[in-house]
This record gives C-alpha cells, structure tokens and sequence, in this order.
C-alpha cells in the first residue's frame, strides 16, 4: 500500500527547535504549548514578511537540526520493507537538500520526497492514490480525511480536539504501526463512503 508520511511533527521533533530559533530571533519567550507550526504567524504576531527573513537566515538550521521523533526510525523501516513510502512536507523545495541530508543522517527510508511548499496535500495524496496519511496538523488531516483518504494524526498540544470520521489519533510510532499492519486503515475505509471496488491494499 502507499503510504504518505509528514516530515516535521512526524518524523522530525521540530517543535522544540522553531520554538527556541524563533524565540530567540524575535526575543520572546512563547512556550512549547502556545505554539502551532501551522501558523506561525498568528503565534508570533508576526508579517509575511518577517518570517520571510527569518528564514532566510535560520531556514537551512531548521530544516536539518531536528531530533528525530521517538521510534520513527525504526518503525517505518519496518514499514517500508512492505509498503510504499511516500514523504510529503509543506516545506519549501528550496530545503531539498537539507531535508535529504537530514533523512539520511537518521535513517529513515522512503520511496519518493515530495516538498510541497504548501499545506494543500489533498491533491498531491490523491494523484499519488496514497491510502493513508501520517500527519500531525489536524487542519491537513481534515482536508485529507474528507477526500477519502484516512489520516494517522500524531499527537500533538496543537492538535486537540473532536476528530473527524477517518482522522484517528495515535499516540507514538508504535501505535501508527500496529494501526498500519493490523489492518486499521483498510478496515476504516471499507466502513466509509469511499466508492465500490476500491482497493485497500
Ligand atoms: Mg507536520
């Protein structure tokens, strides 16, 4: 089956990292729970424009210094030896490289990277007949999750609250591996509306 897996809140612990690099650049203080990767923006009150610059300057650092998050590594090796891995990240192609480099260094495997340099994944997932997505913003898994495509979503302080049909939550890598090989993706879609004939697997 083929499986779309999210970069930063997924495989990477990136939280931690922006929250310090942008606390430090904009000299505040905002902690871990105030902070939603998804609007930066909004959490710092800053422009376009500001985070533009930003980036320019920590972007690079960013993309290639996170810790990978608990298991990650491990689990979707497992994965991969009988599934499709297909990462796909709202970062920017520009971070290619960093973002290569950085899946290298910590093993993780995959099939085809896929920098989107937007958070529209409905079209990308659907062209690509991706079965499930693993994700951390609960925005994405809506959009995801309404296309028909089931959502693993990790997680997060940023992700609370009540899900939609075929969003389920998990809690480590762990959990979205037994969920992914014990059928829980197949089984969910099969319950839906999805049309007739569709293969799961
Ligand atoms: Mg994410």
């Amino acid at each position: 089956m083929k499986i779309g897996v999210d970069i930063d809140g997924v495989l990477a612990n990136s939280l931690p990292l922006w929250v310090a690099e942008l606390n430090n650049y904009f000299n505040v203080n905002k902690q871990l729970n105030e902070m939603h990767l998804y609007n930066v923006l909004k959490t710092y009150e800053i422009s376009q424009s500001e985070l533009k610059l930003f980036l320019k300057h920590r972007g690079q650092y960013l993309m290639k210094s996170a810790e990978p998050v608990a298991g990650a590594s491990h689990y979707l090796s497992r994965i991969k030896q009988q599934h499709e891995i297909y990462i796909i990240t709202a970062r920017d192609k520009r971070y290619q490289e960093e973002t290569q480099e950085w899946l290298k260094k910590h093993n993780l495997p995959y099939d085809e990277l896929i920098l989107l340099g937007s958070h529209d994944k409905k079209e990308p997932c659907l062209e690509r007949n991706l079965r499930v997505l693993v994700e951390d913003t609960l925005e994405i898994g809506v959009q995801v999750s309404a296309a028909g495509i089931p959502v693993l979503l990790l997680d997060a302080p940023y992700n609370q609250g009540t899900l939609p049909e075929l969003v389920f939550r998990k809690h480590t890598w762990d959990e979205i591996y037994q969920a992914i090989v014990h059928g829980q993706i197949g089984a969910a879609v099969k319950g839906s509306s999805r049309p007739a004939g569709s293969n799961m697997f």
